[in-house]
């Protein structure tokens, strides 16, 4: 498919081919399901609702609720106050949530409708039960990328719902970051096994990962609550993974309620899982438990096993920006060389930390913020590597240039792994290995002659 590709670059300032990034709503809309009991609303046209939920429902592998305000022409020309007064109404009424996420498209922004104005308008309609809540966050998607609507839609749970009394709850909230489902939950574990109290803020686990039971629960029972998310003022601490992610939230609970926070990086690898754990210890107070050192012992020990086949190899890594800085930084500890690293998002940070952790290991590497497959694609051409490592879209590069190639991040639209196994904490790093290795020996097998082809690697 992509065969017909040329090393050949030419400069390019506005086009995009095949950017590594999606649109703002999507991650809006997926952190609004990790509260208990929301609906994400889609303020636009139907059109926008339904990719947003069907690329978040193939990823994850579950029904993606959302409603939408339906804009016809007449919306998009007088603007869309009717369509969400009247949306407003029936979602109350017909699915009864607790609360209801409102983001906005790029229609809505173009219009300008002023979302909080419209919503007390239907409060003061009784549009609105008594005791149930509506946010919202604008999500244009012609800036930024679906992690900058996570982030602005987190930003405006603590916002909207977060308070301070004047009891410090014996808490610490974890705002985990663009992560499946089934990472949070292991980001919830390993503070289980120090025995520390979290609240975990957004939290889509249980809620797009919920067991099959035979019996349909609009709301499951996984997801933050409201009253989780208010007691976050009160928390002794925030830990805030990912720069892009998190960080935002992280300061606007600072400067709402005072809660002081430690920024952190996605707990990919193991450095920066040892960072995460070492946040919990110091504001948990508590000591390091056996199970966990026992656990990153066997991690250490595969990665000395396996070194021999990770050396110096070469890398190229796409994707969202907090996860693709983290596996970045695992890959180096791996004594692996990520010579392309490229993220479709925007924010001079990602160039700046990826350049600081290749200064020894790859100082020549090619790092991009806000680019595309495409120029990757090109990069690989004009010098090859041995392993591409990205989402789904990857597999056209790698089928092309017959790189082994490992999945990760968003969307993975053609596997299924990501959805039951972490890629976080030192589980996930394991995981990490185990597929690289098989990548790597998958391609040996396949192509070695009759008479080199080993049982024992
Ligand atoms: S880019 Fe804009 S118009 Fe397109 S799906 Fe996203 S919100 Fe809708």
């Amino acid at each position: 498919m992509l065969n017909g590709t040329t090393a050949e670059i030419k400069e390019r300032s506005a086009l995009r081919i095949n950017p590594a990034k999606t649109c703002q709503p999507i991650g809006a809309m997926y952190a609004a399901l990790g509260i208990h009991g929301c609906m994400p609303h889609s303020h636009g046209s139907q059109g926008c609702c339904s990719y947003h939920r069907s690329h978040l429902t193939r990823h994850y592998k579950d029904t993606v609720i959302a409603t939408t305000s339906s804009f016809t022409e007449g919306s998009s020309v007088f603007g869309g106050m009717a369509n969400l007064n009247q949306a407003l109404e029936n979602i109350f009424t017909i699915y009864k949530p607790e609360i209801v996420a409102i983001h906005t498209t790029c229609l809505s922004e173009v219009i300008g409708d002023d979302i909080p104005t419209i919503v007390k308008k239907a409060t003061e309609e009784g549009k609105v039960p008594p005791g149930a809540y509506v946010i919202h966050a604008n999500t244009p998607s012609f800036v930024g990328s679906h992690i900058t609507g996570f982030s602005n839609m987190v930003t405006a749970m603590v916002k909207y719902l977060a308070e301070k009394t004047s009891e410090t709850k014996d808490q610490i909230n974890v705002i985990p970051g663009f992560v499946d489902p089934t990472d949070m939950r292991e980001l919830k574990r390993l503070a289980g096994e120090l025995n520390v109290n979290i609240v975990m803020f957004p939290d889509t686990s249980d809620v797009l990962d919920t067991p099959q039971t035979g019996v349909y629960e609009m709301y499951p029972k996984g997801g933050a609550t409201i009253e989780q998310i208010k007691s976050t003022g009160d928390s002794i601490a925030t830990l805030a993974l990912g720069h892009f992610a998190s960080h935002p939230p992280a300061i606007a609970l600072e400067d709402k309620c005072g809660v002081p926070s430690a920024f952190l990086e996605l707990p990919i690898g193991i450095t920066a899982t040892d960072e995460y754990i070492d946040a919990l210890r110091n504001y948990g107070t508590v000591e390091v438990p056996a199970s966990i050192v026992q656990e990153r012992g066997r991690l250490l020990d595969v990665v000395s096993d396996m070194g021999q086949y990770l050396y110096g190899k070469r890398v190229a890594v796409f994707g969202d920006p907090d996860q693709v800085i983290s596996m970045t930084r695992f890959l180096v500890e791996l004594d692996m060389k990520p010579v392309y690293v490229i993220t479709g998002s925007q924010g001079n940070h990602f160039e700046a930390r990826v350049t600081d952790i290749l200064k020894e290991q790859a100082p020549d590497a090619k790092i991009k913020q806000n680019a595309d497959l495409f120029e990757l694609h090109q990069w690989i051409k004009q010098e090859g590597v041995d392993l591409l490592m990205g989402n789904t879209y990857g597999k056209f590069i790698a089928r092309a240039e017959n790189i082994p190639f490992v999945r990760f991040g968003f969307p993975i639209l053609d596997r299924m792994g990501h959805r039951v196994f972490p890629m976080v904490g030192y589980q996930g790093a394991l995981r990490l290995i185990d597929k690289i290795i098989d990548a790597f020996f998958d391609k040996k097998d396949r192509e070695a002659p009759e008479e080199g082809i080993e049982l024992v690697q």
